[in-house]
């Protein structure tokens, strides 16, 4: 679970939580300064600012990121296969096989009744929420490929060639924000058009297609001359007394947490 996550569940309960996420989750440095500045508990500010600040907020982030805030995906797949683990190797191997082809078979399906451009549950819904709202904008013309968007905000100044705006929005998710939308209504563009073809149904679907099969038998494996000769052997390793961990070993940062759950740090 990533921290933004953990802290989601309590930021109702604490206002400094509150103020931690909006930063978090904010695309703009003046935006996420704006919410920072409201967290006044010195501890807080000093163990957020050692964690790094590039590792949970958006607007510190260097690469792209659609809403995912945890980078370590070996931690979920280890909190699926939580119980797998204790298995013999070649079981295990079963287990995560099995699980591999629930996920794809179900995003196969998912992926064949949807009839909308974009994934369902990730840019169409997002997309269509935001066109109402770009409606309202007014839009003022820059240059042939710049447009300052005004929102009644902070307003946004997109180039649409570089698919880009002030908001960060269409920058960092790929996806056009309601600043692009209000410009290609304005033009009478597609913003669809615009939109990344990793958010596409048609990539959706193509990710999963392939089908994974059981290993058969062995009995029926057909093994060149060349390999049969080859010994494998289990790998050097020194085995230390008592018995194995089930607990995973927690990430740096995480210690504190996992020390104090009730608390911050
Ligand atoms: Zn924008």
């Amino acid at each position: 679970m990533g921290c933004v996550e953990f802290f989601l569940g309590q930021a109702m309960r604490d206002p400094i939580l509150g103020y931690f996420v909006r930063a978090a989750k904010s695309y703009r440095l003046a935006e996420f300064n704006r919410h920072f500045s409201r967290i006044n508990n010195d501890r807080v500010r000093t163990y957020l600012l050692r964690a790094s600040v590039q590792k949970w907020s958006r607007a510190h982030f260097d690469g792209r990121r659609y809403n995912v805030m945890t980078t370590n995906i070996v931690e979920s797949i280890n909190s699926v296969l939580q119980f797998a683990r204790i298995l013999p190797v070649l079981h295990l191997i079963d287990e995560i096989t099995n699980l591999l082809v629930c996920w794809f078979r179900q995003r196969r399906e998912l992926a064949m009744k949807s009839h909308s451009t974009l994934c369902a549950d990730l840019g169409e819904i997002k997309l269509r929420k935001t066109l109402d709202a770009a409606s309202r904008m007014n839009v003022v013309k820059i240059n042939e490929v710049e447009y300052n968007v005004l929102d009644g905000d902070l307003n946004g100044l997109v180039h649409l060639q570089n698919r880009s705006c002030t908001c960060r929005k269409f920058d960092l998710e790929q996806l056009p924000c309601k600043h692009a939308i209000a410009v290609c209504q304005h033009l009478k563009l597609n913003p669809y058009s615009f939109a990344s073809s990793y958010y596409t149904r048609a990539t959706w679907a193509a990710v999963y297609a392939e089908s994974i099969y059981p290993v058969p038998p062995d009995g029926t494996w057909v093994i060149p001359e060349n390999l049969k000769k080859v010994k494998i052997l289990p790998p050097l390793c020194k085995v230390m007394p008592g018995r194995r961990k089930t607990q995973r070993i927690a990430s740096k940062g995480e210690e504190s947490r996992q020390k104090n759950a009730q608390g911050v740090v």
